[in-house]
């Protein structure tokens, strides 16, 4: 059965240290919750999993099926089967959505990619004009949001990582992509680690385990009921104890000139 092991996982950005030590283990057709405040370094570990350059990995590691993804390029840990739909999903001008799945499905079955794209629109209501339009470009943040889980649905990974599923997702669509990606780890096995400030993505996407995540590391895991107790209490209990990295005092303040100019509203 496969897993992603993360173990004892640091890394800074722009030198400042944000994931303190992250240990979790998610197995084969299981959904763990990550929930935490805005700032926590939720997104920073979803892209240092995923490989996104720009971080620097100071210890730890992260294992899918014993093999080591540090260190391997983004391209490479797709390949051993892991996805992330990202909170802020890019765009890529020129590039079709059916010609960069086609290159990511790269396998004798690529012929039938364009039809299960079709499959898989009509399952999360994405329409089809999108399919042969460049990835991402002038569409919406919850259409962009249903183009992450066409992706992943096409794609089948063994593990994904989901970065605030529900921001930018109206209640429709939100059904529509949480039953889709809850299929997924139902029919295919496949494992999620949900990362979100909000439990409200928990109606469709069933967690079997939730973390705390505050101060850059996990602080407490327990079942569902967690989440309702987050819901209930806020995150004041974690804020309050744990030494936060010292806001922005002090420092330039960080704007990502590809991100979303509403991050601030979403996340
Ligand atoms: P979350 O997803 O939990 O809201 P992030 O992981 O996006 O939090 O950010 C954690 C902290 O790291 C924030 O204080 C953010 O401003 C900072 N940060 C993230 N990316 C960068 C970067 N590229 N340069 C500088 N600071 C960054
Ligand atoms: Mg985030």
């Amino acid at each position: 059965m496969s897993t992603l092991v993360i173990e004892g996982l640091r890394a800074s950005v722009a030198g400042r240290e944000i994931l303190t030590g992250v240990d979790l283990e998610v197995a084969a057709g299981e959904v763990h919750a990550v929930m935490g405040p805005n700032g926590s370094g939720k997104s920073t570990l979803a892209h240092v999993v995923a490989g996104r350059g720009g971080y620097d990995v100071l210890g730890g590691s992260v294992r899918l099926d014993g093999t080591e993804l540090l260190g391997m390029p983004a391209w490479r840990r797709a390949e051993a089967g892991l996805f992330l739909a990202m909170q802020y999903p890019t765009e890529v001008p020129g590039v079709s959505l059916l010609d960069m799945l086609t290159e990511s499905v790269c396998t004798p079955e690529g012929a039938a990619v364009a039809e299960r794209m079709s499959e898989e629109a009509a399952r999360i209501g994405f329409e089809e004009k999108f399919l042969e339009r460049p990835v991402n470009v002038d569409l919406s943040g919850g259409e962009r949001k249903r183009n992450e889980a066409l992706q992943l649905g096409v794609l089948g990974p063994a593990f994904a990582v989901i970065d605030e599923l529900d921001s930018g997702l109206d209640i429709d669509a939100l059904r529509f992509v949480g039953a889709r990606i809850e299929d997924a780890t139902t029919h295919d096995g496949l494992g999620v680690l949900a990362i979100t400030h909000s439990s409200r993505v928990f109606d469709h996407l069933r967690p079997d385990t939730v973390h705390v995540f505050a101060g850059g590391r996990i602080q407490q895991s327990g079942g569902p009921e967690l989440a309702d107790e987050l819901e209930a209490e806020g995150y004041e209990r974690w804020t309050g104890a744990v030494p936060q990295p010292d806001s922005d005092a002090g420092t330039t303040p960080f704007t990502d000139p590809f991100g979303d100019p509403f991050a601030d509203l979403l996340t």
